[in-house]
């Protein structure tokens, strides 16, 4: 999993160069998907079924876009945010990882915003090495985005990976007694699971777009998703999409 995961970070260091003002989602898509083919690393995205099948290796999804976003022509524009959101297959197993990224310079509270979601993602992760369930992390996610005077979208969440992109468990970055009643899990070596927080300025509520994939907020305020594929082992969590260590290189996954 972490060669699949070496593939995913590489392919978001390729977004990242090409995140500016005057780019298209679908430039970026196109860009990743030879990235993809150059590492013979088998896509997720692409033909994932729904009222018709995905069609990108990435989700792009901008400002008030919460995930899903279907590349194409929109061009970017400085003060965007925008989520790249993607995954792949190699040697059968899996890797998925989303970043948003500022277009140029954003507002402060945007800005805010961004840190908000990829510190919650941080925490979720140092709190899996200390706590026993998802219930107990997932609590103190919900509080840290509250504190930070956002709201975590309620309508998607994380999920296990490992042969296929999608499996059990679910991952919610909030909980409800619901889920500690019924589908808490614990957090014990050989779990691995994309913890994904989707957070948005205004409230929570989101709504899919006419074109049945993209989803947006409600308000039309700005939202912003971050997400690893993580590993529970017995030295504690392992983040399988982050950058190569000492030793490590993207090619080493081809
Ligand atoms: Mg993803
Ligand atoms: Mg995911």
């Amino acid at each position: 999993m972490r060669r699949a995961g070496l593939v995913v970070w590489g392919a978001h260091q390729l977004a990242s160069s090409l995140v500016h003002p005057g780019m298209t989602t679908g430039e970026i898509d196109v860009a990743v998907e030879r990235y993809f083919a150059s590492h013979s690393a088998e896509p997720l995205f692409k033909g994932v079924p729904g009222k018709t099948p995905f069609p990108a290796v990435c989700c792009i999804s901008v400002n008030d876009e919460v995930v899903h976003g279907i590349p194409g022509s929109r061009v970017l524009r400085a003060g965007d945010i925008v989520s790249v959101d993607t995954g792949c297959r190699v040697g059968g197993w899996c890797g998925d990882s989303a970043v948003t990224y500022p277009v140029g310079d954003v507002l402060p509270e945007v800005r805010k915003l961004l840190d908000c979601t990829s510190g919650v993602l941080a925490l979720a992760i140092e709190l899996m090495g200390v706590r026993s369930r998802w219930s107990d992390v997932a609590t103190e996610m919900a509080k840290f985005v509250r504190d930070h005077g956002f709201s975590v979208v309620e309508n998607f969440v994380g999920h296990g990976i490992g042969r296929k992109m999608h499996e059990d468990p679910q991952v919610p970055n909030f909980c409800t007694p619901h889920f500690r009643r019924h589908h808490d899990f614990e957090l014990e070596p050989g779990l691995v699971i994309a913890v994904e927080p989707m957070v948005n300025m205004g409230s929570k509520r989101v709504r899919a777009m006419p074109d049945h994939w993209t989803q947006s907020t409600v308000d039309g305020k700005f939202s912003a998703h971050f997400e690893h594929t993580v590993a529970i082992t017995e030295q504690g969590p392992v983040v399988l999409t982050a950058a190569p260590a000492a030793g490590e290189s993207v090619g080493d996954a081809a």
